[in-house]
């Protein structure tokens, strides 16, 4: 059959797919009433087709793939990659054929090449065929194409751009040191140029309707869904969990992002009566601003999401600084962003270190918000920074969290919660369990089962089927680590196992650690007391509930807490009575969900919580509004009737 050309104003119902690899890629979301038309600007504007493009993707969304694409076949992602022929794209529309006559394959970047040839071109060259490199007049498909080659970009104003200065640092994996990108170095240029255009846009982005902001957001947490498997495997590289833990950082984000992108329809404020006749009392929530959100590497698309998602819905545009050793992973989370339909200006990220772009953010005097996920000492610094332009500050810093065994408590149960809380993620969670506090008639036999188990587990890369076990992020982190076992052995704890770099074969290319238990730890000794931010973990015998919760509450921190015991009163107390913003009955000290609110106590942060209704207070203002329909002074508090 002869292919008609595709035009503007062509509905776009199916595609056919490819049987070869491209490098072009086609954005056409199948929406609800009448499909998107070829070359069409819609609000939201990916609804339309370009014409012209370099890498052409096709979305039509859900179990509609299924009924469009006509085969009856549920497409993959990679079924959607449309094939760039020599000649140009072929499309399918029901009932009848179209192709493209021509691709402009303007942009740096763009080989003549298949997709993977291509791809390994340019990582040779060094070369990326960045949205930046995409003709200006697709605007929103520039942020649609996607490379694996090495250099990326900062994202600012909707252009994909170099630090000012030129300077680059390299993202490695900690698994076995490969490169994963090369990233802009930025400075406080590039951070007073994002900040200037997130500003710009915020004047416009509070105006369009939350409903709005929130459908963008919706197409967001699907293009996530369907990105899951590549994030899940690049994150396993670049940070290096393991895929169950990827999928489900990557899970989270997809998570938040649906639930917050339905909060465009709440954003609920309260009316009240008046205390005078006539009148009308109501309060809103109203967007503060430029949000500058900063974020650490072991969540590291999680927390982006975390921070992004709710500012957006509630009207903000963002200036995100990622942490250096994971710039990978927000990258992409941000052109998802970008692709998903976010004008240009709202969403920016800077790359580039904390002292730098991190502190010239925080000090910026347009930025309004700062939201940060780090450590402790980190949280101070932003802090004492703000002070000086009174910026609205939020931090979720670290953690020393403990689970409580009782004697009563399902000691199998138990072991199992201690395994994933104190090792999962390496160890590397604000939520994880460094502590264990355990009544002495379960001491002898919860020691046995955890050291039984533990010496089984199996590490490795993250990406590997059989690894129980990651790396630790960086060398500085293994030292540090390694440092605690020897600090852990001066104080006189007992080393049970573990403790030391784990370098045979293959793991000496990367940071891992043997998962390590100190028993008969002092609750005062510092392995006891400081974050060691690894798979390390302190058994801490006592007498009886009272003194387990005593101990628990005895540090300076207070994110997570948990308590194994069948005996309800006593789970009842620890309820009440820990110290934490997190309490687990019968559960390790990880496992949040996103509609609650996440966030602890003390030294863990500065009294906001993110996720669930919570973090909307963060990103948003309380204004009161009163509407007098009396047509005469009332004076509140005077005019008051008897
Ligand atoms: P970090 O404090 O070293 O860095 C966090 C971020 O802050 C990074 O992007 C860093 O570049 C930036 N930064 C550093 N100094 C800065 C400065 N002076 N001004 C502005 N920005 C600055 O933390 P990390 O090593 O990336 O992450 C681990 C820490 O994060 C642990 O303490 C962990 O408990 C904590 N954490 C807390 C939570 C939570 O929700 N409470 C979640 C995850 C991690």
């Amino acid at each position: 059959m002869a292919a008609d050309p595709v035009r503007l104003g062509d509905p776009v119902r199916g595609v056919e797919l490819p049987v070869e690899p491209c490098g072009m890629e086609v954005l056409a979301e199948a929406v609800e009433g009448e499909p998107p038309l070829v070359g069409e600007e819609r609000d939201p504007p990916e609804h339309a087709l370009p014409t012209e493009c370099d890498r052409l993707r096709v979305d039509l969304g859900g179990d509609r793939r299924r009924e469009e694409d006509g085969s009856g076949r549920q497409l993959g992602l990679a079924d959607r990659a449309v094939p760039r022929q020599a000649e140009g794209v072929r499309l399918t529309h029901p009932g009848r054929r179209a192709s493209c006559d021509r691709i402009d394959r303007a942009g740096a970047g763009a080989s003549t090449a298949g997709g993977d040839e291509r791809r390994g071109g340019d990582e040779r060259q060094g070369k990326r065929a960045h949205p930046a490199s995409l003709p200006r007049s697709l605007g929103y498909a520039r942020a649609m194409a996607t490379s694996t080659a090495q250099n990326f970009q900062n994202f600012i104003g909707g252009e994909w751009v170099d630090a000012a200065s030129g300077e680059t640092f390299e993202s490695t994996s900690p698994a076995n040191g490969e490169t994963i990108g090369i990233f802009p170095r930025s400075g406080v240029e590039d951070v007073d140029r994002a900040v200037a255009v997130a500003k710009e846009a915020f004047a416009e982005w509070r105006l369009v309707p939350a409903p709005k902001r929130g459908e963008i957001l919706f197409r967001l947490a699907r293009l996530l869904e369907q990105e899951k498997g590549a994030l899940t495997d690049l994150m396993t590289h670049e940070m290096g969990k393991v895929k169950a833990e990827a999928g489900g950082d990557v899970q989270e984000a997809i998570d938040i992002t649906y639930y917050m992108a339905g909060e465009g329809r709440r954003l609920f404020g309260h009316t009240t009566p008046s205390e005078l006749r006539d009148k009308w009392n109501m309060s809103v929530r109203q967007p503060i601003g430029v949000v500058g959100a900063i974020t650490p590497w072991n969540f590291p698309v999680a927390i982006p999401s975390w921070k992004l998602i709710p500012a957006l819905v509630c009207g903000n545009t963002v200036v995100l600084k990622p942490a250096t050793d994971t710039p990978a992973l927000a990258e992409r989370f941000v052109e998802l962003l970008a692709e998903s339909g976010i004008p240009n200006g709202v969403v920016n990220i800077v790359h580039g270190g904390g002292t730098t772009v991190g502190e010239r953010l925080v000090r910026h005097p347009d930025v309004r918000v700062i939201t940060l996920t780090g450590s402790r000492e980190t949280g101070v610094e932003v802090l004492k920074a703000a002070a000086e332009t009174l910026t609205h500050v939020h931090l979720e810093l670290g953690g020393k969290n403990a689970i409580v065994v009782l004697d009563d408590a399902d000691i199998e149960l138990a072991v199992d919660g201690i395994l994933w809380s104190a090792f999962g993620t390496s160890g590397q969670r604000c939520t994880a369990a460094s502590r264990v506090i355990v009544q002495r008639g379960a001491y002898g036999a919860l020691q046995s089962a955890l050291v039984e188990h533990v010496e089984k587990l199996r590490l490795g890369p993250g990406w590997e089927d059989d690894t129980d076990i990651g790396p630790v992020i960086n060398r500085a982190a293994l030292d540090k680590i390694d440092s605690y076992t020897a600090i852990g052995k001066d104080e006189g704890a007992k080393l049970l196992t573990g403790g030391e770099i784990a370098g045979d074969g293959d793991l000496g290319k990367g940071f891992f650690y043997r998962p390590t238990i100190f028993a008969d730890v002092d609750p005062q000794m510092r392995i006891a007391q400081e974050e060691i931010f690894g798979p390390t973990t302190a058994l801490i015998p006592v007498a009886d509930l009272d003194e387990a919760i005593h101990v628990s509450n005895g540090i300076k921190y207070g994110l997570s807490s948990s308590i194994f015991t069948q005996d309800v009163n006593a789970a009842f107390r620890a309820m009440r009575d820990l110290e934490a913003g997190i309490t687990y009955v019968n559960a390790g000290t990880i496992g949040a969900e996103v509609h609650l609110p996440f966030g602890g106590t003390k030294d863990t942060g500065n009294g906001h919580r993110e996720a669930g209704q919570a973090a909307l207070d963060v990103f948003t203002e309380w204004k009161s509004i009163y509407v007098d329909y009396s047509g005469r002074l009332q004076r509140a508090q005077i005019d008051t009737e008897a």
